[in-house]
């Protein structure tokens, strides 16, 4: 499908129905650090120009100086000193009482934040709102970077609007609210399930019960991951998320409900430029919660792989690599026969119509009416690889191409195959063949 902000972080929109075993995914960016540089977060390399959760605004160098300003900045490190210090009373004496709205409001969200072990929460105002204002009230924009103790290793970014208003208490906040992708605690009340460094986060309706089991679940599934493709898990995480239906994870994720109807998860980070960072893996519970325990397994692999290999967070690597080496760590040694799992190109291969090209980005689009074909398209290539090259071979394969630079995806592919004495055409001409081959078995196992 599509992704990424120009200088780091993406998401990964995964659907598998594993009842049938077909997968598809695509990639929605998030906030990425380093806010006052207004990064434009852009779909996709491949899709210039998408932008789908806003820019990040440039502090106001206009008013942070003049006195109101100065008020407000030090009222939200007050704010954010409550939050990390679990004092709610503290929390509330930030807030406008006159209103007895915004007192509740603010109860509300101490309720559901108070739920998370925070490691960071910080107001940084990027609009202080104009000192030519009302001088009684501000309308300004922060960007919230908070961080989740144990889990994350760097700041999970929100642009948040605040109003503020003064009182002879000094500045008090009447209401805070996300500007793009709602908040979790905006949303529902939150609950926790931790499994060894995974944390499952219920939002709204979610039973304690599910958390746990997707809690251990996914700390399976990252273990699994991490002895196959020979790496150590070097920070927590990640956080799984679990919106209680898909209405509210579109709101979550700033996407259309639409997008999401196949869609088992999706993973999202903000880390910078090939780097770890606040990973989130966004369960929907519609499609994950009916596949059985296999099905299960493959799509938390399959994101548990995004993670792993910082897929959210790099441009180095096209989409095909990046669904294809999922695919392949999720339905790694499942016995699932290939011809059932990928049924849909097969049936294409067995017409006849073998693919003549490595898949494109547009192809992982979620309006693309073949998505699930051109994943296990992906995922083949991939196969055939780790038969050529073993799955050390494969994993030494994507680290190459990772490797390259952001620029063009497509160059570091044709470089690395370069190095296997490999061209483009030749890999599809074998690709092909290996189709056919396995169309013919009939029999061979994931
Ligand atoms: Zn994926």
């Amino acid at each position: 499908m599509t992704r990424r902000a120009d200088s780091a972080a993406g998401a990964l929109v995964c659907a598998l129905l594993v009842s049938c075993l077909v997968a598809a995914c695509s990639v929605v960016p998030q906030m990425s650090p380093g806010s006052n540089a207004s990064p434009s977060l852009t779909a996709a390399s491949g899709v210039p120009g998408r932008t789908l959760a806003g820019d990040i605004p440039t502090v106001d160098q206009r008013t942070e100086s003049d006195s109101a300003s100065i008020a407000i900045a030090e009222a939200l490190s007050a704010r954010a000193a409550a939050v990390l210090s679990g004092n709610e009373a503290a929390f509330l004496a930030t807030v406008d009482r006159s209103r007895p709205a915004s007192l509740s409001d603010a109860r509300r969200m101490w309720k559901r934040i108070a739920v998370v072990p925070w490691a960071q929460w910080r107001y940084e105002i990027v609009d202080s709102g104009s000192a030519s204002d009302s001088t009684e009230m501000r309308l300004i924009t922060v960007v919230l970077h908070d961080r989740i103790e144990g889990v994350d290793s760097a700041d999970s970014l929100a642009q948040e609007s605040l109003q503020m208003v003064a009182t002879n208490a000094g500045w008090k906040v009447r209401n805070e609210s996300s500007v793009h992708a709602e908040l979790p605690w905006e949303a529902g009340d939150l609950s926790i399930a931790r499994a060894g460094e995974v944390v499952a986060l219920g939002v709204g309706d979610v039973p304690q019960d599910e958390l746990e089991e997707v809690a251990a679940r996914e700390r399976a599934a990252m273990s699994d991951v991490t002895a196959l493709l020979g790496r150590r898990q070097v920070t927590g995480g990640p956080l799984v998320v679990v919106p209680e239906d898909t209405e509210m994870m579109a709101r979550l994720l700033d996407r259309p409900e639409s997008a999401l109807q196949q869609v088992a998860a999706v993973t999202t980070t903000s880390a910078a430029e090939n780097q770890s960072g606040a990973d989130r893996v966004w369960l929907s519970r519609s499609v994950f919660d009916a596949q059985p325990p296999l099905g299960r397994m493959i799509v938390l692999r399959h994101e548990s792989t995004h993670v792993v290999l910082r897929s959210a967070s790099t441009s180095s690597t096209p989409l095909w690599l990046e669904e294809g080496i999922a695919e392949f760590v999720g339905y790694h040694g499942s016995g699932v026969r290939l011809s059932t799992a990928a049924a849909d190109l097969f049936t294409d291969v067995n017409n006849g119509n073998l693919p003549s090209a490595l898949p494109t980005s547009d192809d992982f689009d979620g309006a693309n009416p073949h998505l699930a074909r051109d994943y296990h398209a992906a995922w083949t290539l991939c196969l055939w690889l780790a038969d050529r090259l073993g799955v050390d071979g494969l994993v030494a394969f994507y680290d190459q191409v990772a490797s390259g630079p952001a620029t063009d995806s497509e160059k570091n592919v044709d470089a690395a195959l370069r190095s296997l004495s490999l061209s483009r055409s030749t890999l599809v001409q074998r690709w092909r063949t290996a189709l056919s081959n396995w169309a013919t078995e009939g029999q061979m196992h994931a």
